[in-house]
């Protein structure tokens, strides 16, 4: 999966598709980073709502992490099927393969399998399984995965294993099931306890289900859960998304994500909208339901540590996309899957079938230690039975593969860490990855971006203010070429 994958609505967190930031346009206005834009009152707002929240949000989700170079490793697992397309998604899943089902857990334990030999006992410290909607894989498909995972990967003794779930689950007892093989996180795809704007975004479930869902996963013990849900659809009203808020508060679960609804090229949303039978998403409206957002989920003792995302409880940050946002490690396996590593030598000059993750060989030392790394990224290939054939074949995956350089990788670090909007980059852990300090790397950048009141920094970290937060795409862009 791409760095950039982190940047955008999903069903939760992932999903295993070439995707974009939604960075600004022709450098008109000032997008944010979640596609919406504020006015000067709106920011004076919000600034006074985020200082009442300071106290409480100090109490950082995010779990300690050594200021080092050398990260936690993550492990994607992409499930691409769902039970039914929405018309908004472009990731890559498919509906109406069912026939498919078992042949593809069967390769995807092949490639998982060979996956565990290759990082040769190197520690994993988050599983994500997503989608995609893994669970309209059966019972016996999800125990051969997650067991092979546990069998054969070194996990950490903490390790967070989250799964998705589509709150039209048929199968309450899955739940069940994923508790006990493991899952101690569940991320549910709610979008909105409206029934019409669940309608609209063709989902399976209604508010009933998701309400069901929600309790059937609680009382399997799954009590670590992230909801999913979307703003800025066309004629919602705020009024709308206040109720949704309000239903979805007295749930307490410990974390949601809200992502703004996004029209993608190439979708039947994007055909309704191009053809006029659906207004467009208002900007204007989604940048008020984001601030109602980021204010009442404060009150009720949320910490937004991303852009997106907010946790009650330190600890309760997502692990494995904090691994994103770090620009750290991790393998994806399945079709569309992106992965990034560092080895510790320079791999340019050399065939593409001398890259160990082609050729299968171990990846030794993939450490991010020990001398120059080299940070690599790869996708496999997008469709099911290719993958598959290709799996089955004993033959690579991958289709795609490419060499950071240097100065990409250490803008994909700030495009990213700022994202983490209270943790932001700290110098010391850029200057380990990088062996640059970030002053050296991006000062005038920084000066700039402090001028504007877009950024602030102390002695240990560089992160964005609210009015920044606001902006975000704009932030984040100055650091990407
Ligand atoms: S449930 Fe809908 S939005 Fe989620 S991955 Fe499947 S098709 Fe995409």
């Amino acid at each position: 999966m791409n760095v950039l994958a982190a940047l955008r609505p999903t069903d939760s967190e992932r999903g295993a598709e070439e995707e974009g930031e939604q960075v600004p346009e022709g450098g008109a206005g000032e997008s944010n980073s979640w596609n919406g834009s504020s006015t000067a009152a709106e920011l004076t707002t919000l600034e006074a709502a985020r200082s009442d929240q300071a106290q409480e949000t100090r109490r950082f989700p995010v779990p300690p992490v050594a200021e080092t170079g050398e990260g936690p490793l993550g492990l994607y697992i992409h499930i691409p099927f769902c039970a039914r397309k929405c018309p908004y998604c472009d990731f890559n899943t498919y509906a109406r393969l069912e026939p498919l089902y078992e042949a593809y857990s069967e390769a995807l334990c092949r490639e998982l399998g060979r996956w565990a030999a290759r990082l040769d006992g190197r520690t994993v410290h988050t599983v994500f399984v997503g989608g995609g909607t893994p669970t309209v894989l059966s019972s016996v498909q999800l125990r051969r995965i997650l067991e092979l995972v546990h069998d054969r990967f070194a996990l950490a003794d903490d390790v967070e294993v989250s799964c998705e779930a589509n709150p039209g689950i048929k199968d309450r007892g899955q739940f069940a099931l994923l508790h006990s093989l493991g899952v101690n996180r569940l991320s549910m795809g709610v979008q909105s306890f409206q029934e019409e704007e669940l309608a609209f975004l063709g989902r399976i479930h209604d508010a009933k289900d998701a309400l069901g869902s929600y309790e059937a996963a609680r009382d399997a013990g799954l009590t670590n859960i992230n909801l999913d849900f979307m703003f800025g659809l066309p004629r919602q009203s705020v009024d709308a998304w206040n109720d949704s808020l309000d239903r979805a508060l007295e749930l307490a679960p410990r974390h949601f994500s809200l992502y703004s609804l996004i029209v993608e090229p190439d979708t039947p949303l994007a055909h309704w909208v191009e053809t006029g039978q659906t207004p467009a998403p208002d900007d204007d409206a989604a940048a008020e339901m984001y601030e109602t957002a980021m204010t009442r989920l404060g009150a009720a003792g949320y910490a937004q540590y991303e852009v997106s995302n907010w946790a009650r409880g330190a600890g309760f940050a997502c692990r494995h996309n904090l691994v994103y946002w770090r620009n750290q490690e991790w393998v994806g396996v399945g079709p569309g899957a992106h992965s990034h590593l560092r080895f510790p030598t320079r791999l340019r000059g050399e065939s593409s079938g001398d890259l160990p993750i082609l050729s299968g060989d171990p990846v030794d030392g993939v450490t991010g230690s020990g001398g120059p790394a080299v940070a690599v990224r790869w996708s496999n290939r997008k469709g099911v039975q290719g993958y598959i054939k290709r799996v089955d074949a004993d033959e690579s995956p991958v289709d795609f593969h490419e060499e950071i350089s240097a100065e990409v990788s250490m803008g994909e670090t700030m495009m990213l860490g700022l994202r983490l909007v209270r943790e932001g980059v700290p110098f010391a852990r850029f200057e380990a990855m990088h062996g640059v300090p970030l002053r050296a790397a991006f000062g005038p950048s920084l000066d700039r971006l402090q001028e504007q009141g877009l950024l602030e920094s102390d002695r240990e970290r560089v992160h964005l203010t609210p009015r920044g937060l606001l902006v975000g795409n704009r932030v984040f862009s100055e650091f990407v070429a």
